[in-house]
C-alpha cells in the first residue's frame, strides 16, 4: 500500500486522491488554505474529462450544479448593449455542445465530498522541503512534523510550490500572456436573471454573470499585468485591480466596492506552464502545476481531471515501479496537453468575438483537442 502525498486540494488534487484510493493506494492531501477554498470563475468540463467524471459517478452531481445562463450581452464603453446572443456565453461557449460549465468551487466541493470518510486531508499547511531517499521522500511541513511518503504529487496550481522545490525551476516554465483575471462573488445587485454581461473598453474587461439560482453574481475583471507585478497578498492584489480598472465606466465603481467585501477574491495571472518533464525521481506534477493551459483555452479543469485519472491508472499498472508509470503518464498526456495548450493562440486572436471565427476556427479545434487522448480502464 503506497503512501502518496498530494499538495493542493482544488480540482486535480482531490480527483487524483479519489482515483488512487480506487486503485488501492493511500493518499494524503495537504492544502495551504485553512479549509475548502471558495471562489473562481465558471470553469468547463469537456470531452475525455466528462468520461472521467462519469466513471467516478459524479457526472449527475456536476450537471445539477452547472451554471444555467441563457445567453450573453456585450456592452459598449457607455454600458449600452451592442450585441446579444441566446446561443452562447463567453465563458462557456456555444450551447448544445456536450460540456458542463460549473463554478470552480462547486466542482471542487463535489470532488472533496466524495472522498471516503477517513481520507487524510490536512488544511492550513504546506510542504517546505523534499528530501528524496532510496525508499521514499522525507517531507518537511510549515506546521506539522516531517513525514515519509513513497511518492509526492504537486497538484498545487500555476504557482506550484512542489514544482519549485522538486524541479528547482523558476519563472522560465511560464509562458505569460500579460493579462490577469480577478474573479469574485457579490450579491445579485443588478437583478440579472440567468444572464452574462461582458463590458470591454478595448483594453480592460469586466464580465459578470448570475450564479447559484441568481442569488449571486460572479464578477471578473481582466486587465494588462506582468506576472512579476502581481503581489502575493490580497490587499496588494485588490489595489492592483483598482489601479487598472478604476477608470472604467458602467457599474464598475459599484463592483469595485463589492470586491472589498468579497469572501472569495482571487487574482490569477494568465499564463501557461510549459515543461519538458512533469516527473522527477519520486515526484510528479498534475494539473495546472505541470501543464496549465491558461483560461484562454477553457481546458485547465479538463486537463486536471484527465491528468489525475491517467496518473493513478499508470501507477496501478506497475505499483512497484513508479518510474515506469511516470514515463507512461508523460507519454500519454503530452500530445493531449500540447493540443489543448495550442488553443490559446486561437482564442487570443482579435477575431475571437466574431461569431463566424468562433464557429469555424475555435470550435473545430476545441472539438479535436478535448478528446485527443484514449483513456484505458475507465470502467475498472
Ligand atoms: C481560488 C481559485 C480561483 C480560480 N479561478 C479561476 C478562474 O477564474 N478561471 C480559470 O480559468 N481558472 C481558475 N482557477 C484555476 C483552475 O481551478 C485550474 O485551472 C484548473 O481547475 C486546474 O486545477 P488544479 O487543481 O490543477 O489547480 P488549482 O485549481 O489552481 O488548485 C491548486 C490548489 O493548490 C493549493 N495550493 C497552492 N499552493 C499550495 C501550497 N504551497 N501548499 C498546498 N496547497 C497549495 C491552492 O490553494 C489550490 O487549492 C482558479 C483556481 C483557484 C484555486
Amino acid at each position: 500500500m503506497q503512501r502518496i502525498l498530494i499538495s493542493g486540494a482544488s480540482i486535480s488534487g482531490p480527483a487524483l486522491a479519489w482515483w488512487l484510493l480506487r486503485r488501492g493506494f493511500t493518499p494524503t492531501l495537504i492544502e495551504r488554505a485553512p479549509g475548502p477554498r471558495p471562489g473562481g470563475h465558471a470553469i468547463d468540463v469537456r470531452g475525455a474529462a466528462l468520461d472521467v467524471l462519469r466513471a467516478m459517478g459524479l457526472l449527475e452531481a456536476a450537471q445539477d450544479n452547472r451554471t444555467r445562463m441563457k445567453g450573453v450581452s456585450m456592452l459598449d464603453t457607455e454600458g449600452k448593449e451592442v450585441w446579444r446572443s441566446d446561443e452562447m456565453t463567453i465563458s462557456g461557449g456555444s450551447f448544445g455542445k456536450e460540456a458542463i460549465e460549473i463554478l470552480r468551487d462547486d466542482l471542487s466541493n463535489i470532488l472533496v465530498s466524495d472522498l471516503p470518510a477517513g481520507t487524510e486531508i490536512i488544511y492550513g499547511d504546506s510542504i517546505t522541503a523534499l528530501h528524496e531517499e532510496n525508499d521514499g521522500v522525507l517531507v518537511s511541513f510549515g506546521q506539522g512534523p516531517a513525514r515519509k511518503f513513497d511518492l509526492v504529487v504537486g497538484a498545487d496550481g500555476l504557482g506550484s510550490n512542489t514544482r519549485k522545490l522538486a524541479f528547482n525551476t523558476g519563472g522560465e516554465v511560464y509562458r505569460p500572456f500579460g493579462v490577469a483575471l480577478a474573479p469574485f462573488s457579490t450579491p445579485n445587485m443588478l437583478g440579472l436573471e440567468d444572464w452574462q454581461v461582458s463590458y470591454n473598453n478595448g483594453k480592460d474587461s469586466c464580465m459578470i454573470y448570475t450564479a447559484r439560482d441568481n442569488k449571486e453574481l460572479r464578477a471578473c475583471f481582466g486587465f494588462a499585468a506582468r506576472l512579476e507585478d502581481v503581489p502575493a497578498d490580497r490587499a496588494g492584489q485588490m489595489a492592483l485591480v483598482r489601479k487598472n480598472c478604476g477608470h472604467m465606466g458602467w457599474i464598475v465603481p459599484q463592483l469595485l466596492d463589492a470586491m472589498d467585501e468579497a469572501p472569495d477574491f482571487y487574482l490569477g495571472p494568465m499564463a501557461q506552464v510549459r515543461m519538458s518533464h512533469w516527473t522527477k525521481g519520486r515526484v510528479a506534477l498534475v494539473g495546472d502545476a505541470g501543464y496549465c493551459p491558461s483560461p484562454y483555452t477553457g481546458q485547465g479543469t479538463s486537463l486536471a481531471l484527465v491528468g489525475a485519472y491517467v496518473l493513478a491508472w499508470e501507477l496501478a499498472q506497475s505499483p512497484g515501479d513508479h518510474a515506469a508509470a511516470f514515463g507512461r503518464y508523460e507519454d500519454k498526456m503530452r500530445p493531449y496537453v500540447e493540443k489543448n495548450q495550442a488553443l490559446a493562440d486561437l482564442t487570443r486572436d482579435e477575431r475571437f468575438s466574431d461569431p463566424e471565427y468562433y464557429r469555424t476556427v475555435i470550435e473545430p479545434a476545441m472539438d479535436v483537442a478535448k478528446d485527443a487522448i484514449e483513456l484505458e480502464g475507465l470502467r475498472q
